[in-house]
């Protein structure tokens, strides 16, 4: 076990990530309940470890994808509720009643199946109902000439014997992206969003208990959206703009050592494809970090690793389980040496954009061999190899 954690691992702080649902609680204040999106494990964080510290923080609400992400948070012994965001099959609904998982309903032709399964079974299935307001993913359409469609069928959803309609939701496309089109993107969801909400209420008699659209973006910049529930991922981990808005930590740094040192002379070509050649006599540093760990290979010859004395540039290609990075005039940094691959030391954020993508990317690509080690009060608590093994 040992040897194994002196390969590449992750280190969650929890410390961090309570810090982070504290600060969110303080600016969201008591009256909204509040919901972390755990799906993707915790974008990678791990769900269950996550979970339990949402769970004994005071969270309201978990949201994952599937019903295997769901179970695996039951199984490890979360009994807060959770809400399916993705599709669950009708032949599953008998699970969900009995596990008391709340699923998202997106349209009527679902709702009914659920209905049937719910009623065949003999229970009853909570459900949220989700809007399409410009996201152009799940929900009923209520957008211009679709609106009384939309209205009416989640109204008859609603009606419909097995069901148990607590919330109501949609999910905003561009709310994270800066600009005033964007904004007036959002805002024209909002609208859109709260129109439907007092059309359905007054079509069905009924009032939704928990309404809620505001993920990362809108739960920092627009207060007003915040509805009876805030409903954000990133945030919590304590990455990107909006994080670092609200002073929040990051929860995952993800280190690895160098695990053998070798001297070339000028004109060597380093790794495959020969991309990279020395200009002088280099030392190379072999990183046991590859592209199966995460790594996305376009930064290959791009990024740094962050050692005790600074940043040592990627050179040549990214293997899938290993790559090279230039410690020449770094004596201090040896065999064993811990490197920083993102963390406090080298931002998450500039990994990202460096590889043309975005952080949530990034912490979901970190792969299964890469053992999770938690902290906690600022001591390691536990580790998670996530092989079979
Ligand atoms: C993933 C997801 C979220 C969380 O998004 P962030 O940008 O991480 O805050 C919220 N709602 C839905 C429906 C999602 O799929």
């Amino acid at each position: 076990m040992q040897s194994t954690l002196r390969r590449t691992w992750a280190e969650i702080d929890l410390d961090a990530l309570k810090y982070n649902y504290t600060k969110i609680r303080e600016y969201i204040g008591n009256g909204v309940k509040f919901l972390g999106v755990v799906k993707a494990d915790a974008y990678g964080h791990g769900a269950v470890r996550v979970a339990e510290v949402l769970q004994h923080s005071g969270a309201d609400y978990l949201a994952v994808s599937s019903i295997d992400e769901a179970m695996e948070l039951r199984i490890g012994g979360i009994t807060m509720p959770i809400l399916i965001l993705g599709h669950t099959p009708k032949e599953q609904v008998d699970r969900l009643i009995c596990f008391h998982i709340t699923q998202a309903v997106t349209c009527e032709a679902k709702a009914e199946e659920y209905s049937e399964a719910a009623v065949k079974y003999g229970g009853s299935l909570k459900i949220h109902i989700k809007v399409d307001t410009g996201m152009s993913r799940l929900g009923y359409i209520c957008e211009g000439d679709y609106f009384e469609h939309g209205v009416d069928g989640i109204v008859h959803s609603m009606s419909l014997p097995g069901l148990e309609t607590e919330g109501v939701f949609t999910h905003f496309a561009v709310a994270d992206e800066p600009g005033e089109d964007n904004l007036a993107y959002t805002q024209h969801q909002f609208e859109l969003f709260t129109r439907v909400i007092r059309e359905v209420e007054e079509k069905s008699g009924k009032k939704f208990a928990i309404r809620h659209c505001a993920n990362t973006g809108a739960t920092v910049d627009h207060k007003e959206m915040h509805l009876d529930m805030v409903r954000p991922g990133l945030l919590l981990y304590g990455y990107g703009e909006f994080a670092h808005k609200l002073g929040l930590k990051p929860v995952m740094a993800l280190k690895t050592v160098v695990s053998t040192i070798k001297i070339y002379p000028a004109n060597t070509k380093i790794s495959y494809g020969g991309i990279y050649e020395t200009t002088d006599r280099t030392r190379i540093g072999v990183v046991p970090y590859g592209y199966a760990d995460g790594f996305m290979r376009c930064l290959s010859n791009r990024y740094s690793l962050m050692t005790e004395e600074g940043p040592a540039p990627v050179r040549g290609k990214i293997c899938m389980d290993m790559c090279m990075i230039d410690l020449t005039g770094k004596d201090e940094v040896g065999v064993d040496s811990e490197i920083e691959i993102f963390g406090p030391h080298n931002p998450l954020e500039n990994m990202a954009e460096m590889a043309g993508t975005i952080p949530y990317e990034l912490t979901c690509a970190v792969s299964k061999r890469v053992p999770r080690i938690y902290i906690e009060n600022g001591e390691i608590t536990s580790t998670e190899l996530m092989l079979r093994i």
